[in-house]
């Protein structure tokens, strides 16, 4: 959309706010609006100015000054605002003109001009299926505070979903029951139709939707994939769009990766390919799983820098409580074609050769999407540049069920890191494929693991329910 139709469509539709938004570093949106009778073709051409002092992870007071530059391609109608609201999502500058090193939607413009100018392809696709759950307001019914106190194993867990007081098990979803049961086991089906709804409004276009595994409320919405930076855009959209419509049904919907001891986390399931135009480069007929050479080395360079990678696609405390076994979280670092517990699955029902692609089960949708499609583009471009051979370093293809294989086999295998800690310490140590054709800064990996170690310390000084329990009649 050029700026002249922006500014039609702000006539068009009486438009009486126009809300400039950009991307933090914890990846969420901020934002501040203008009165429609303001913006010009002027407010395009120099930007809104904010504060970046006061945005956590941005620089000091020294550099307070920046510009919000908006991108008129992302412009749609806020579903929500009483007043009608046109919502841009704005590149940040500094005040000379310059794209802000720590800006994650210029570092997301970034990987893609990389990926240009590296010679690999033209276009790189990411389709993220980023589960949540839509809770009901106040009190979080659907069982925190019994997970958090009082369950203590997965059997307690499914118990205490099934019992009611009196014995009524009343269509209750039971602890991973919840995997695509009709109405009224799932009582969600309008209020995802509505998400849906507001969403193609929105310009997303949604593939499908469905209740997830985990008990009562957990959801994923699938819409079609896209280029890099577009589709963070698009998951911005999506999860401003789930959190405002459970709002509006009076519920809360969460991201967070591990809201419930012993049942399902939600993940953020990424898949990814390769253009040169028009032709698929991940797809070859015949191939294992119909993946070109080209395919495998991308595995094999998000695999070898797994461990850094996930401290930004998994960048929370609570993210590492997910990355455990048995919930169908990834917990190994290994491709397959089929096993829910590897870091790399390659999907192969009702696969087109445009649609072969790989998908990297370890993210959740506490990551930055800007940075983390960033990150995951560059460690699988250094697959491909330096021939990383996933096969040759021993990452799969492990299509067995891995809990069958000898110790010997299993304690070759690597696994994701326990804690953000660990994946902090990963990155620290790797992060040069960051830093190709300067994507990421320097600054912004060290900036990015000073602010993270924070988070980390901040949860691990304080005391835990669990530590009552454990240690309080000592
Ligand atoms: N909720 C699972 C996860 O944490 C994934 C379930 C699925 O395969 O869709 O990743
Ligand atoms: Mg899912
Ligand atoms: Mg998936």
């Amino acid at each position: 959309m050029s700026v002249q139709n922006v500014l039609h469509l702000i006539k068009e539709k009486n438009i009486e706010w126009v809300d400039f938004r950009f991307i933090g570093l914890s990846g969420k949106a901020q934002h501040i609006s203008l009165p429609a009778s303001e913006v010009d073709e002027a407010t395009f051409q120099n930007g809104v100015a904010f504060d970046g002092s006061s945005i956590p992870g941005f620089r000091g007071i020294a550099e307070s000054d920046m510009v919000m530059m908006p991108d008129t391609e992302t412009a749609y109608v806020d579903p929500f605002t009483a007043h009608p609201t046109l919502i841009i999502m704005c590149d940040i500058h500094t005040p000379d003109g310059e794209r802000y090193d720590r800006d994650p939607r210029s570092i997301a413009q970034k990987a893609e001009e990389y990926l240009q100018k590296s010679g690999v392809g033209t276009t790189a696709f990411f389709a993220p299926e980023s589960e949540f759950f839509i809770f009901d307001d106040v009190r979080f019914e659907n069982g925190m505070n019994k997970s958090y106190f009082e369950v203590d194993s997965e059997e307690a867990a499914w118990n205490s979903g099934r019992k009611e007081e009196g014995g009524n098990l009343g269509f209750k979803v039971p602890v991973k029951g919840g995997y695509v049961p009709v109405a009224p086991m799932d009582k969600q089906q309008d209020i995802r139709s509505e998400m849906c709804r507001l969403m193609a409004e929105a310009g997303l276009r949604i593939e499908r939707h469905h209740h997830e595994v985990a008990t009562a409320g957990q959801a994923e919405i699938n819409f079609r994939f896209d280029t890099l930076t577009k589709t963070a855009d698009n998951l911005l959209k999506y999860k401003y769009i789930v959190h405002n419509t459970a709002h509006q049904y009076g519920k809360v919907a969460t991201f967070m990766p591990k809201p419930l001891f012993g049942d399902n986390g939600s993940g953020m399931h990424v898949h990814m390919s390769i253009f040169d135009g028009d032709t698929p480069l991940f797809y070859e007929k015949g191939a294992y799983a119909n993946l070109s050479e080209m395919a495998m080395y991308y595995i094999g360079g998000v695999l070898h820098h797994a461990p850094a990678l996930i401290a930004l696609t998994n960048p929370s405390t609570n993210s590492f409580k997910r990355l455990v076994p048995g919930y169908e979280a990834p917990v190994n670092l290994v491709f397959s074609k089929g096993n829910r517990s590897a870091a790399v699955r390659i999907p192969i029902a009702a696969v087109t050769p445009k649609g072969c692609r790989i998908e990297f089960r370890t993210p959740d949708s506490t990551a930055n999407p800007y940075l983390a499609f960033a990150a995951m583009l560059l460690a699988g471009l250094d697959g491909i540049q330096n021939k990383i051979d996933p096969r040759k370093l021993g990452y799969g293809p492990f299509d067995t069920n891995i809990y069958e294989l000898s110790d010997a086999e299993k304690n070759e295998i690597r696994s994701v890191p326990a804690t953000l800690d660990d994946a902090l310490d990963a990155l620290e140590a790797d992060n040069e494929f960051l830093t190709q054709g300067g994507v990421f800064s320097k600054d912004f990996i060290n900036n990015y693991i000073e602010y993270k170690r924070g988070e980390a310390k901040s949860v691990n000084i304080r005391i835990h329910p669990q530590e009552y329990s454990l240690y309080f009649d000592c």
